[in-house]
């Protein structure tokens, strides 16, 4: 079947555009500036040049079809016809139902959007049901290929296999009791069968189908569903050879499943999942099997060791068919290219690697495979020499010093009774306090005032005081409205990881560093790339500000040390857990200075907790341990009167309880409102201390009225005692506008004091 050779390759490639060209040219459209032609030109053009680009890069095989409006599973979604009832009159074009099902329309709720593995990356969520009816609906995939057959480049189109596809999705709405998605496959197997046959027809020799469910762990009905798919579908009559890539992690016992499939090709992730190198030597199925052993790192932005990746591609010469070289998953995690960075110092620049860099490492290393070492002993000797400056002053001996004499007192507070004893004596709160989790909207005006101090165009005192006549009416506000305890707003915050990023020793800003978070929303990790130290004290002077205006409680506001490493690119020469260790010495530094400045409670957020969770449960142990650490860590050296809290958002987070517990919050908030509280036994039970349930979603613009929220907090009541309850929107305010939020918040206190009130 296989007419040539796979050839060297990356599972997929950023496509925002170097300058975000997509995402200015998605939100004019949105916004009407913008139309429908003018879109699909830009788009095009970015298509184009990706193409062209990686063919030029000297890549075998180029992957096809990464480009997405928005999402590539709810492209996916959108190819096999799997669109939800409630889209379906809706009328207007194919991007309008594509934007409709990503953002919603007037009282059509979009699709839920939820973390992508353990990635940073935001997906839709697609809804399939028993009557879904699967068919060819979108042929993205084909017109892509033809688009870019006809730029000359043939390139292998790159679909989100059908068994993740519908580990992904969630039942549709009525689907009976008992009913998952993975019961559809076989119809779902037929619409594949169909685009594969329509790709070879109109010219592919290769396709690639993703299949990172499987990084995690998986049951056997799973992985007989991953065997009959591959089995079927390798069966398709007329049909490209067939690439199955595996990645964010080893494929584990899957391997051998799939291995025992007639598919031409299996892609290793061997930076995630290395134990994977072992199992392909030993398999016998993969003797007439090409391997694609993902050595170069799609997700972290370090230069790749070059020899130690040819070693470990050079393993499997011998015992599999074919060695190709290969990403360890698409490199949609990563910036564009590093060569447009100025503002970075040279031992920091010369040891990054960005998508672009990643394209001439793999051809490199394709070439020593394929041609011998020597042949490009030049560009590894210069490759190994940028990886490895002198380092000697990114080394904090007195950080280093200071963590060695660490004992287990530093991680640990007084009793949770005395602590509470204490915090009642000094706090005075009464039962279901109020208080919101940090930030308040941040208006057109706060955001123009930072860019403008930022740019050198508002001078720091000018600045100073603009910030500090924003605390002072977020204060007033919030004693307006009864709120029990209050926050400073965060309105010198751009970002809660690189905020900190930037006043820390260690940390690197880049300024085109962009990667999609999801749809047209992009971040720029802060690169974490030396020990880390706090010169200085971060928030003390806003938070402290803050204390003086009031005689009420004010809540300080930390971002925690798992959501600084989750959100950032972190170096990967030492443990994770190490580098925490060093954020959190830091922050229990900030900590102490809070603490001095006259704030009584303090809060951690670790959003991002559930997020870094390994997806095989055998590793979860040690990332909480060190997690968990790191938290007790940055606020063990609180005194007993100070209360601590956390904050948990955008996960489920039943299976991190015991860990939550471990964090020894005095206070933890989490998200609850659209899951009606649900988390509230499970958490309730689990932590003997103070809970602050969400009792209402901050994604929505609407005002939560009285007694909805007065009836979460009875439910939460019904598995909480009310004097460890507390009463708190989902998440941060920053933005939503500032009527809604004080009309929620107004509601929000009534409420409270209603449910306080009244008898049990
Ligand atoms: N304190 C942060 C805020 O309110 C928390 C944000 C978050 O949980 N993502 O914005
Ligand atoms: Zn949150």
């Amino acid at each position: 079947m296989t007419e040539r050779p796979l050839g060297a390759t990356v599972l997929g490639y950023p496509r925002i555009g170097p300058n975000r060209e997509l995402k200015r040219a998605v939100e004019g459209h949105w916004a009407g500036r913008v139309d429908a032609d003018e879109l699909e030109a830009t788009s095009a053009r970015l298509r184009r040049e990706t193409w062209l680009e990686l063919r030029d890069a000297g890549l075998g095989s180029v992957p096809g079809n990464t480009f997405s409006y928005y999402d590539q599973v709810l492209d996916a979604a959108l190819t096999v016809g799997a669109v939800p009832e409630r889209f379906a009159g809706l009328g207007g074009t194919p991007l309008d139902l594509l934007f409709a099902m990503a953002r919603g329309r007037e009282g059509v709720p979009a699709l839920e959007l939820t973390k992508f593995f353990d990635t940073n990356y935001h997906y839709l969520v697609p809804e399939i049901g028993p009557d879904t009816a699967f068919r060819l609906a979108d042929r993205k995939p084909v017109a892509e290929f033809t688009e870019a057959l006809a730029a000359g480049v043939r390139t292998r189109p790159v679909l989100l296999g059908p068994v993740t596809l519908l580990l992904l999705a969630k039942p549709a709405a009525g689907a009976p009791d008992g009913f998952a998605p993975l019961d559809r496959l076989d119809a779902l197997l037929e619409v594949y069968a169909r685009l594969l046959a329509e790709l070879r027809r109109a010219g592919a020799d290769w396709v690639q189908l993703d299949e990172p469910a499987f990084a995690a762990d998986r049951s056997a009905e799973e992985l007989a569903a991953l065997g009959r798919a591959y089995r079927g579908l390798a069966g398709t009559p007329e049909r490209p050879a067939i690439l199955v890539a595996g990645y964010y992690g080893a494929w584990g016992s899957a391997l051998a499943t799939l291995a025992d499939t007639p598919v031409e090709a299996i892609g290793l992730d061997l930076v995630a999942g290395v134990d994977d190198l072992t199992a392909a030597a030993g398999l016998r199925g993969l003797r007439d099997k090409t391997v694609l052993a993902g050595v170069v790192d799609g997700r972290n932005v370090w230069r790749t060791d070059l020899d130690a990746a040819l070693a470990k591609a050079a393993t499997l010469l011998g015992s599999v068919g074919r060695v190709e070289i290969g990403s360890s998953c698409p490199l949609l995690h990563v910036p564009y290219d590093v060569d447009v960075e100025t503002g970075l110092t040279g031992s920091v620049r010369d040891r990054l690697a960005f998508a672009r860099q990643k394209l001439g490492e793999i051809v490199t290393l394709d070439r020593a495979l394929r041609e011998g070492r020597d042949v490009v002993a030049g560009a590894f000797a210069d490759a190994a020499r940028r990886r490895n400056p002198d380092r000697s002053g990114e080394r904090s001996d007195r950080v280093r010093g200071r963590l060695d004499a660490l004992g287990t007192e530093h991680y640990r507070r007084g009793s949770a009774e005395s602590r509470a004893a204490a915090q009642r004596t000094r706090l005075g709160l009464h039962p279901l306090p109020t208080t919101t989790i940090g930030s308040f909207p941040q208006t057109a005006g706060i955001r123009a005032d930072r860019a403008a101090h930022r740019a050198g165009r508002l001078a720091g005192d000018e600045y100073e005081q603009r910030m500090r006549a924003e605390i002072e009416r977020v204060i007033g506000l919030q004693e307006s409205l009864g709120l029990d305890v209050l926050v400073h707003g965060e309105p010198e915050r751009n970002d809660m990881v690189q905020y900190f990023a930037e006043q820390l020793d260690g940390f690197a800003a880049t300024e085109h560093g962009w990667v999609q978070s999801y749809g047209s929303r992009c971040v720029r990790p802060p690169v974490l790339y030396a020990d880390v130290s706090r010169p200085e004290p971060i928030t003390v002077r806003w938070s402290g500000y803050a204390q003086s205006l009031t005689g009420r409680p004010v809540k300080a506001m930390l971002t925690g040390p798992v959501t600084i490493l989750a959100w950032s690119f972190v170096r990967d020469d030492q443990p994770l857990g190490q580098t925490a260790r060093q954020v959190a010495l830091a922050l229990r530094d900030e900590v102490r200075d809070l603490e001095a400045a006259g704030l009584r409670i303090i809060q951690v957020d670790e959003p991002a907790l559930r997020e870094l969770l390994p997806p095989r449960a055998a590793d979860r142990k040690a990332y909480l341990d060190w997690a968990v650490d790191a938290f007790r860590l940055a606020t063990g050296g609180a005194a007993d009167s100070t209360q601590v809290h956390t904050h948990l958002c955008y996960s489920e987070f039943g299976e991190v309880v015991d860990a939550i517990d471990a964090l020894g919050a005095d206070v933890t908030t989490v998200e609850a409102a659209r899951s009606k509280m649900e988390v509230v036994a499970a958490l309730g039970a689990g932590i003997g201390r103070d809970i602050g349930p969400g009792v209402y979603d901050v994604h929505s613009p609407e005002v939560p009225s009285v007694e909805e929220i007065a009836e979460l907090l009875r439910t939460a009541r019904r598995e909480v005692p009310l004097e460890r309850l507390w009463a708190n929107p989902d998440c941060g305010l920053k933005t939503r506008g500032e009527a809604e939020v004080v009309a929620a918040l107004r509601n929000l206190v009534s409420a409270a004091r209603a449910v306080r009130e009244q008898p049990v």
